[in-house]
């Protein structure tokens, strides 16, 4: 339920100060310390589970639903051109809080930090392709 030396537990029990947007018995969302844009926001669920592996499928599955409900929120308040939701697993893939968290970025045009989400595209060949589906049927 609660991971004695994770900084979001802490933060849900309310023993490090946030900045809470929206709370209810599942999740508590706060904003950003180091946001990528204004309104950076996290959504956290209540019980510890480091990622999408271990978290219950409801959980998820609620969670999603806040995230389109805050994301129509925020683009009425915020008046923001675009939106990233985006959910870190692993170290490899970004993760540097290991309690779930769903990212909610408003994105504006011609903001100072507009960077986009990007990654290098690889070529693969459609028989690679191929392999790869056939291995994940
Ligand atoms: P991750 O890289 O794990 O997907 O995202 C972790 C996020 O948590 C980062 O964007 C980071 O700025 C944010 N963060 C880390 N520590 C704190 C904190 O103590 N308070 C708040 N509000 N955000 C934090
Ligand atoms: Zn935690």
């Amino acid at each position: 339920m609660r991971d004695e030396n994770c900084i979001f537990c802490k933060i849900i029990a309310g023993e490090i100060p946030s900045n809470t947007i929206y709370e209810d018995d599942d999740f508590k969302v706060i904003l950003d310390v180091s946001p990528a844009s204004k309104g950076h926001a996290l959504i956290l669920p209540k019980n510890h589970v480091a990622d999408i592996f271990t978290i219950d499928e409801d959980v998820a599955a609620k969670a999603m639903k806040l995230a389109k409900k805050l994301a129509t929120h925020m683009k009425e308040v915020l008046h923001c051109d675009g939106f990233n939701i985006l959910q870190n697993n692993g170290e490899v893939a970004g993760q540097t809080v290991f309690h779930f968290h769903m990212h909610l970025i408003p994105r504006y045009k011609n903001a100072k930090n507009d960077d986009m989400i990007l990654w290098n595209h690889l070529e693969f060949t459609p028989e690679e392709l191929a392999e790869i589906r056939d291995e994940l049927k």
